[in-house]
This record gives structure tokens, sequence and C-alpha cells, in this order.
């Protein structure tokens, strides 16, 4: 089971470069951060998020194209569900992950890919010295391996906002 938080979800235009996404925050994440922004996050917090809510947040939020989930949750395989699920509806599935990198699966699930966990002196996405990376992934099933990954996290570097609040 993925869950979200309700009350956090909005549309937002920074997190995805050239999309309107709707991005939902997961909670039980596995992540350990050192200065975390929402330790809240770590606990079982929030409502089950299932494809029927995903279609009425996508319903009531008219014009988005991407769907992010940031975080991954505690539940892989319902989160690849979820995954396709926004896919077969006609939108981009995007994740913001905390881990250093994510497994082969969820590159073939995901549109984009951020991964790396806040590190401080690092800086966010919007720092060129940032050690995350946002990968827009083109899926190719004739090729081996079937996705290519580009990195796309320059594009944040000449904004002077943060896109993605650590
Ligand atoms: S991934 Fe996000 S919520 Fe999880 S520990 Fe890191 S900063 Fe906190």
């Amino acid at each position: 089971m993925i869950k979200y938080v309700p009350q956090m979800t909005s549309v937002v235009i920074e997190e995805i470069p050239d999309r309107v996404t709707l991005a939902v925050d997961i909670s039980n994440c596995q992540g350990n951060c050192v200065g975390c922004h929402s330790p809240f996050l770590k606990e079982d917090v929030g409502e089950e998020l299932t494809n029927e809510i995903i279609d009425k947040l996508v319903a009531d939020n008219y014009g988005v194209n991407c769907f992010l989930f940031l975080g991954e949750g505690n539940d892989p395989e319902a989160l690849i569900a979820l995954a396709d699920h926004v896919r077969e509806i006609g939108l981009s599935p995007a994740l913001y992950s905390g881990r250093r990198d994510v497994e082969k699966a969820l590159y073939m699930t995901f549109d984009y890919v951020k991964v790396g966990p806040y590190i401080e002196h690092f800086g966010p996405l919007n720092s060129p010295t940032t050690n995350q990376r946002l990968y827009k992934v083109t899926h190719d099933t004739s090729a081996k391996p079937d996705y290519r990954l580009t990195d796309i996290t320059s594009r944040f570097w000449h904004r002077g906002i943060d896109p993605n609040a650590k």
C-alpha cells in the first residue's frame, strides 16, 4: 500500500521541466537524509493512494500532464502499479526518490526520476553543486537496455528558486 498526505497535494510547474505536474507527498519514506525537510513523511501517515483517487485528483486538476510521486513509500510493487495507472490515463509518471539510485524496474516505469538524498552542503536541485540528479527516461522496448537516461538537472540551474524544497 502507498499512502499520501492529501493536504499537501498541489499543482506545480517547477519540479518537472516543461510539464504541468500534480504532485503528491508519499509517506512511509525509508530514507534517512540528514536535515530531512519533512520528518513526518517517514511515519505511517496519510491515506491510501489508489487508482480511483488518482483519477479524481486528475479530474479535479484539469490540464495536468504529469503526476509526481514525491517519495517512494515502502511498497515498490504498489508504487509501480500506481505509476502504470498514471500512464494508462495519459499522464507522465514521475518519481522523486531520496536514494542514490533506483532499480531498473523503476526507470522502466517512470518518465522522470530524481535520485540523490538531500545533502545540505551540496544544495538542492537548483544548485550547480548538487549531488541530486533529475533524469528524463526515454523508453524503447526494441533496444537494449530498453530505456535511456538523460540528465536534465542543469535545467534548474538558471532559476533562482528551489524546485525541490530539499
Ligand atoms: S527522502 Fe525526503 S522525506 Fe525521506 S528522509 Fe530524505 S528528505 Fe526526508
